[in-house]
This record gives structure tokens, sequence and C-alpha cells, in this order.
């Protein structure tokens, strides 16, 4: 793998448009370079549809969704139509995404990280605005998915700062995003809450800095009267993963690497 986006650029020659080419181009490059984080098999291109840019493993059927930009990623990113997002999320069928950020004057690949599909959930995703009556699609209604509710476990760094990842890494990184995808939908939003709070402790840390975020968590779920006792079933759960320890009563230590 390497992380020039040149060679693709007699790809790109038909398009006019900075963005088009872009997206030409950085489809190519992840169909030709990016490998399976699953299981290390080839990623294909699906058909193009009108606006997002698919990929499939021939030997898994694991599918991603590339999104490129040659800005570095912000807290949201601009999701497709909001009904659609919330139903695909219920059922489990939306897919990972591929986060390429790329240099626009060397044509390189800069960043690539990967979201794990298990980690979106309805809690990251903020609904807009519906369109208004003068619009061409007038009440469509859009979506934002919310980076930075999501716990750093859920990505998977493939390139950083313009360095390919090992393999190996990647795998075992994916392997720990996956280890959420065990539990049943309704359980992963509180459980991503809790955990990106844990990432935010030092590595080892106590059950009363987890309660200090009582009441941000009340605030996501306003019906629910009895926070602290879902604070520590989510520990409980987040322990069972394998991602923290209980190494004394309330005393916990975070297992898998620390975050940047
Ligand atoms: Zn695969």
């Amino acid at each position: 793998m390497d992380v020039d986006l040149k060679k693709y650029l007699y790809k790109a020659s038909a398009y006019k448009s900075a963005s088009q080419k872009a997206r030409v181009l950085t489809e190519a490059w992840a169909s030709d370079n990016l490998k399976c984080p699953a299981c290390g098999g080839t990623l294909i291109l699906l058909p193009a549809n009108s606006r997002t840019s698919d990929l499939r493993c021939q030997s898994c059927g694991e599918t991603y969704q590339l999104k490129s930009q040659s800005k570095p990623f912000g807290k949201k990113i601009l999701g497709a139509e909001y009904n659609t997002t919330i139903q695909a999320i219920r059922d489990g069928r939306h897919p990972s995404l591929i986060l390429l950020q790329y240099d626009l004057n060397s044509l390189s690949v800069q960043e690539v990280r990967i979201l794990h599909r298990s980690w979106i959930t309805e809690q990251s995703i903020i609904p807009r605005r519906p369109l208004g009556p003068q619009a061409r699609r007038a009440g469509w209604q859009g979506c934002l998915l919310a980076l930075e509710s999501i716990p750093s476990t859920a990505f998977i760094d493939v390139v950083r700062n313009g360095s390919v990842c090992p393999s190996q890494i990647v795998r075992s990184k994916w392997q720990t995003a996956h280890s959420v995808s065990t539990l049943a939908y309704a359980q992963r939003g509180w459980v991503a809450l809790v955990l990106r709070i844990v990432e935010l402790l030092p590595q080892e840390f106590t059950l009363q800095q987890v309660y200090a975020y009582e009441s941000e968590l009340a605030r996501s779920y306003p019906a629910n009267k009895n926070i602290r006792a879902k604070i520590r079933q989510q520990l409980q759960i987040i322990r069972d993963l394998g991602l923290i320890q209980f190494i004394g009563p309330g005393v916990y230590r975070r297992v898998f690497q620390s975050m940047q």
C-alpha cells in the first residue's frame, strides 16, 4: 500500500468539478490499496449510486462507505437522509465508514480512519431541519453524525500522518471495535456513552470519577431515574467486552491503548 493518489489522475480526467475528481481519485485509491480490516480481503467498489462511495469485502461481505475530504474531519460529518439512516442503524445495515483525508497539493493520502459500524448508534445521529417548501426536495431531512460522541475504541487507524499502519495492528483494533457487536443494538447507546467517559479518565480510574458525569448522562437519557445503577451496569458490560478490568472495590483500569 502507498499513499499516492497521482497515479489515478487518468481516471479523473473526464470529470470537471474538483469534488468529483477527488471522489474518483480516492475511490480508485481505496479499492486498490485498502484491505478489509475484518479479514484482510479485497475491497470491491460497488456500482456508483448518486452520492455515496460504497465498498464491499469480496471475502466476508463487510460493507464500507468512503468519505473523503482535504480538510481534517471535524466533530460532526454530514450524513444521508435522516429516517433512512436511523432505520439502517436499527436493522444493523449501516456500513462502517472510511474517513479519508488527502493533501490537495501533493495529492497524497494523509489520514485514513475506519469507524466500525457497530458504534454508530441513534444517539450519535443528529436530525437536521427538513428542507423548506421552496427547495427542490421539499421536506427532505438530512442528518449529521456526531463523531465526537463516539468512543475512540470505535475508530481504527489505517494511515496516520501519511504513514501506513501495520496490518496486524489494524486487524487487532478492528477485533476490539467489533466486540461491541455481540451486544443487542439497544444496549450499545449506553455502552458507547460510558466508554466515551472512560476514555477521558486516567488509565486507572474510580467509580466516583465516572459518577462525576452523571448529570451529562442524565441529559442524554432524561427518562432514566437511576443513572448510577446504569453506569455500574455499563462498566460490567465494558469489562465483559475485555476493555477494562476491575482491580479493587470501585477501582478500574483501562486495558486498551490510551487515546490520542
Ligand atoms: Zn472482509
